[in-house]
């Protein structure tokens, strides 16, 4: 309930101002978010690697409303792409790439566009030696997106693609990318979605979740769990083990700043832990989206105001 309320009060432009003005809001940010320039996200993904961490990082930014802003976000990932290689840092990070911030809504072929920018970006990743996954948003872009996806993996066969356990199609969807080489993330979904298209009791999330472990991780295909849900991670370690996979044919994903001690576990029993950063100023619907996750991050809000 009150995370559907979260989600969906954060869209009035009123909130979303008096939110993003209220100062301990950026107290809260940092504890979610590398910082604003890309030499931030730089500097925590060295942090990460020298704890054996792996990275994929995000460049904030959602609902671009012109061609020239989605431009600039394509240009802000080869740059970072290209400071990865030089800092000697891609063979641990990879990027994480919404469409909708390089052009997907956009009027007059939105999609074409994000298509076109997301090929620049999958080329400055192999250029720089390393991939790309693109994120997953509301259900209204899911049929798009993995489009765009199937698309571009002709040619950039390791971009890596998401599927939400919260929508009704996503077992479907599963068993079709479960393929030799298909780098798929599974996450339960972020957005507000409606009960046609979703489940919206937490229980049945978790129990399409274990489904779709399931189908994955008996699959050919190289998934990539990202949760926090610790019940979750040691079902997936026992499929892994049923189904013969190695520490190294899977791995854990993680939001920065968030499950720590989980991630310690997983890395301890040698398993790949990936963490996603976020860098940026455009981080708004990234943090309501945190806060929606576990209303109690609010408290840290509240703890940040106590404490100036
Ligand atoms: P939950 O049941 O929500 O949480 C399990 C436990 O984890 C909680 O009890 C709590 O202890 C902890 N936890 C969870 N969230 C938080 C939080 N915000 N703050 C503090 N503790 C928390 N969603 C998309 O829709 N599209 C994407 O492309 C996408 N990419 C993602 C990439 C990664 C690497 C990860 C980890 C998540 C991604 N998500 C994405 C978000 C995902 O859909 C969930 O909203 C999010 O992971 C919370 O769900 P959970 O699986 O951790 O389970």
């Amino acid at each position: 309930m009150l995370r559907e309320a979260l989600l969906g009060v954060s869209r009035n432009a009123s909130v979303k101002k008096l939110i993003i003005g209220f100062p301990p809001t950026r107290e809260l940010v940092k504890a979610f978010v590398a910082g604003e320039a890309s030499a931030d996200a730089i500097g925590t993904t060295r942090g990460l690697q020298q704890t054996g961490r792996t990275v994929t990082i995000d460049h904030l930014g959602e609902d671009c409303t012109s061609v020239e802003l989605a431009d600039q976000a394509a240009q802000a990932y080869v740059d970072l792409l290209d400071q990865l290689r030089v800092a000697g840092l891609a063979e641990q990070a990879e990027v994480s790439v919404k469409l909708s911030a390089i052009g997907q809504d956009l009027a007059d072929d939105g999609n074409a566009r994000a298509v076109a920018n997301a090929r620049r970006i999958c080329q400055a990743a192999r250029d720089a030696g390393t991939a790309v996954t693109i994120d997953m948003e509301d259900h209204s872009k899911t049929d798009a997106t993995l489009e765009a996806v199937s698309e571009l993996r002709k040619d950039f066969g390791d971009l890596g693609v998401v599927l939400q356990s919260y929508l009704r199609r996503t077992e479907e969807d599963c068993r079709r990318l479960a393929e030799a080489g298909s780098r798929v993330r599974l996450v339960k979904g972020a957005y507000s979605e409606s009960h046609d298209v979703a489940h919206t009791d937490r229980h049945e999330i978790d129990k399409a979740f274990v489904r779709c472990l399931k189908i994955l991780i008996e699959g050919d295909g190289y998934p990539m769990i990202a949760t926090h849900d610790r019940r979750l991670t040691a079902i997936a370690e026992t499929l892994a083990i049923k189904a013969a996979r190695k520490p190294g044919d899977l791995e854990f994903q993680m939001l920065y700043g968030i499950g720590v001690a989980e991630q310690e576990r997983l890395l301890h029993k040698g398993h790949r832990v990936r963490v996603y950063l976020p860098y940026g100023s455009d981080w708004y619907g990234y943090l309501v989206r945190r806060l929606a996750e576990r209303p109690a991050n609010l408290f840290l809000l509240a703890g940040a105001v106590t404490h100036r």
